[in-house]
């Protein structure tokens, strides 16, 4: 379903994060995950894209097996990086062809082993650019749904680490809007009092889209080191790291103070109107089933979908 007809039919949307598996067993798992998770009906789930890696493949088959083994809909994340026009318009033909209907458009980090890569060679610079691309390919009439595919990018409430200027951040966040992205999806974030703020701004900048918020639940202390590094400049709040440290050792107390934590962001953040609530999920659903189950039917359900045109 295109991600304007979901904002449509549903007031406050859940989804789901996931990234492809590298091996037979993690894929199994994957399967596991996603057949616990279907039943609490998301409004979607996203699957993320390896910038630059030997992965990117696999967020094509993943989607396409989420598409025809389950009910849900899934948004592939898409990045620049070390891609050029070319390759762009063959992936969202072959993404037209399988009838996905939405992307998430991203500029994407380098990763380690491409250290070096000259970002001069790559046709789209930032995430504006691949928006503005897929734009033309919307306009150019070759999807199914005649306004072509939905579009998503990022946004950072505790900001972007390379633009420390945080006005023209969201400068560029509004270009990404202006060049055709229907919602913004966050970074993960602990405070709320960011994303509210951070709301505010954008509605101050005159971006008028839906703002997703990103939510990804603490669930050990190494997680939480990791965390930290692939969320770049990610905050985490004194509360939540003296817990986590207090319960260091023990894994379940951990998870416990992890769970409860996020809990209560969504319940604060269903509380303050938001839009929807992105689960970052690393591929287990434990702590999303708990959360759900904390909330006891205040997280909404998708509603019922009309059949879907193969
Ligand atoms: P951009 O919008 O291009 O912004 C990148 C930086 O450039 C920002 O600092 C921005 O302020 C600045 N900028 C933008 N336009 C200009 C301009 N015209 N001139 C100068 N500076 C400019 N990474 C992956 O590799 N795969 C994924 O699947 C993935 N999924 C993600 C999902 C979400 C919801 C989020 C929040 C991030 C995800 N990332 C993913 C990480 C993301 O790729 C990185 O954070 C990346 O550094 C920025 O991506 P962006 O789309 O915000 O890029």
């Amino acid at each position: 379903m295109h991600i304007l007809d979901i904002f449509a039919r549903q007031q406050t949307t859940c989804s789901f994060e996931f990234f492809p598996p590298k091996s037979r067993a993690a894929a199994d798992h994957l399967y596991e995950t996603l057949q616990r998770l279907e039943p609490l009906r998301p409004a979607f789930v996203s699957v993320t894209y390896g910038a630059g890696g030997s992965s990117r493949e696999l967020t094509h088959e993943l989607v396409v097996r989420i598409r025809q083994s389950t009910d849900l809909d899934a948004i592939p994340h898409l990045t620049c990086i070390a891609h050029n026009a070319g390759e762009i318009e063959e992936i969202l033909l072959r993404y037209a062809a399988a009838g996905v209907n939405n992307i998430l458009a991203l500029g994407g980090d380098c990763p380690a082993n491409m250290a070096g890569h000259d970002r001069g060679q790559d046709a789209f610079r930032y995430a504006t650019d691949l928006v503005r691309f897929i734009a033309r390919f919307n306009a150019s009439g070759r999807h199914h749904d005649s306004r072509g595919f939905g579009i998503g990018v990022a946004g950072y409430p505790e900001g972007h680490p390379a633009t420390p200027n945080r006005l023209r951040e969201l400068d560029y966040l509004k270009a990404k809007v202006d060049a055709g992205a229907n919602y913004i999806c966050t970074q993960l974030f602990f405070d709320n009092r960011d994303f509210y703020d951070f709301r505010e701004r954008c509605e101050l900048a005159g971006i008028n889209v839906p703002i997703i918020a990103g939510v990804m639940p603490v669930t050990s202390h190494s997680g939480m080191v990791r965390m930290a590094e692939l969320a770049l400049g990610a905050r985490i709040p004194a509360a939540l790291m003296r817990d986590v440290l207090r319960f260091g050792n023990n894994a379940e107390d951990v998870e416990r103070v992890g769970i409860e934590w996020a809990t209560e962001q969504c319940r604060d953040l269903l509380a303050h109107s938001v839009r929807g609530i992105h689960f970052y999920t690393l591929n287990r659903s434990h702590a999303t089933q708990l959360i759900y189950k904390n909330l006891a039917g205040q997280l909404p359900e998708a509603a019922p979908k009309p059949l879907r045109a193969v």
